[in-house]
């Protein structure tokens, strides 16, 4: 079945809402097995929204439509769909009698301009929307399906789950569906595009390659008649991408790289310290973002200035030849917040987050170390000098740091 998503509301083009309904069924039309070919964001305007809908009807097998229900004379989809259609509107007396109950029940009258809530044209069949005035309307002709929602979030999405999910579903049996995402470090996209995608024939499953903060993302996406088929065609490309990828992947599906630290941290019994210049906190946050990380972490220090790196146990020598920003630092804050805090291990990062540069060194340059009893390791990295992003990248590969600093042991 070949999806289209239309979101309705002048607010969107003018950048005043973010169009998140289109992002919420697209994200649930995969997990249907249904494929969005296009998502389209129009304006309040009879002409364009006419447009737009009669290209999706002549294209797409499902086209869901949000926003544009209110009971205001800019509300237009009903009556872009019923002229597509070449239907007429007519007024339904039980939605009318429910639209009228529903102002009674909050002590208010119910204006005339609500009436047009209350109508259905005769494909249609009325969705139940209790938690506002706007009910949806189900169509289906000739084999087509088109499902007007209403734009606020809240209830376009109960009206989804409850009303249209479970539906759609009924029609899609025969059909199912598995997802896999694997996550790899240290590859860009391109090569991690091009390992995997020599790994095999990607049109069922299929194979999806993103760029995110915490590495590159492989989604394979299987589709079989039964649940069962899907999940063994998944398992294996699977092992085809863990061959061919070998020692990159770090994880899959929902795993993050503060969770996959935390395990081999408890698999090992081993205790982590922190000790953060350019991130300011944020590896701690990372850290204790994963539930029961206080067996493993025993705390971590923000040492800004050198003056506070000094006075948690680094050299002053150290940062005087070498400055904050360099290898020589990182290692030695690894190993005080080790020392200081009692730990197995300690984890460091100092680095020039912009958009100035420091101690003569260009924004961008930070420095990540770790200490064991093994001894102390440092890595220099590059990073696009933008405050936010740098942080949680120079964070992110910490992280990374420590993954394999314990894998090696
Ligand atoms: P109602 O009359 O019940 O408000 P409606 O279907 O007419 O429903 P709109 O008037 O189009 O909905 O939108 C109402 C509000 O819903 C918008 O102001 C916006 O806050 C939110 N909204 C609408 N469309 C979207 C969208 N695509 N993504 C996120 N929010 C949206």
């Amino acid at each position: 079945m070949k999806a289209e998503i239309v979101s309705v509301g002048t607010e969107l083009l003018l950048g005043e809402v973010s169009d998140t309904n289109a992002g919420y069924l697209a994200s649930q039309l995969v997990l249907l097995g249904t494929e969005v070919h296009f998502i389209t964001a129009v304006d309040d305007s009879m002409d364009r929204l006419g447009e737009v809908l009669g290209r999706a009807w002549a294209r797409s097998d499902l086209v869901l439509v949000t926003g544009g229900l209110g009971p205001t004379q800019d509300d237009l989809t009903r009556e872009a769909v019923a002229c597509l259609l070449g239907e007429e509107m007519q007024v339904s007396p039980p939605l009318l009698q429910n639209l009228r109950d529903m102002f009674a029940a909050i002590g208010r009258t119910m204006s005339d301009s609500n009436i047009k809530q209350a109508t259905l044209i005769p494909s249609a069949q009325s969705i139940p929307n209790p938690r506002g005035t706007a009910p949806g309307w189900w169509v289906e002709r000739n084999g087509r399906l088109l499902i007007t929602l209403p734009g606020p979030p809240q209830e376009m999405q109960r009206m989804w789950q409850v009303e249209v999910l479970p539906r759609l579903q009924a029609l899609s049996q025969g059909q199912a569906l598995v997802l896999r995402t694997l996550k790899c470090s240290g590859l860009t996209e391109a090569e991690a595009g091009e390992m995997a995608g020599g790994a095999g024939d990607w049109s069922n499953p299929s194979l999806g390659i993103y760029a995110r903060a915490d590495g590159i993302h492989l989604r394979m996406i299987a589709r079989a008649a039964s649940q069962d088929e899907a999940a063994s065609m998944i398992a294996a490309a699977e092992a085809r991408i863990r061959a061919a990828l070998a020692g990159h992947i770090w994880g899959s599906d929902e795993d993050s790289p503060e969770a996959a630290v935390g395990r081999l941290l408890t698999e090992r019994g081993l205790t982590l310290a922190t000790m953060e210049s350019c991130t300011g906190g944020l590896l701690g946050s990372l850290i204790t973002d994963v539930p029961g990380s206080s067996a493993y972490y025993r705390g971590g220090l923000v040492a800004y200035s050198s003056e506070v790196k000094v006075a948690f146990g680094v050299e002053p020598r150290l940062i005087e030849q070498h400055g904050a920003v360099s290898r020589e630092a990182a290692e030695a804050m690894a190993e005080a917040a080790r020392r200081r805090l009692g730990a197995d291990v300690g984890l460091s990062t100092t680095g020039v987050a912009g958009p100035e540069g420091a101690e003569g060194k260009a924004p961008g340059l930070a420095f990540i170390a770790v200490s064991d009893a093994l001894g102390c390791e440092a890595v220099e990295g590059r990073y696009p000098p933008l405050r936010f992003d740098m942080k949680r990248r120079v964070a992110i590969q910490a992280l990374f740091l420590l993954r394999r600093r314990l894998l090696a042991r």
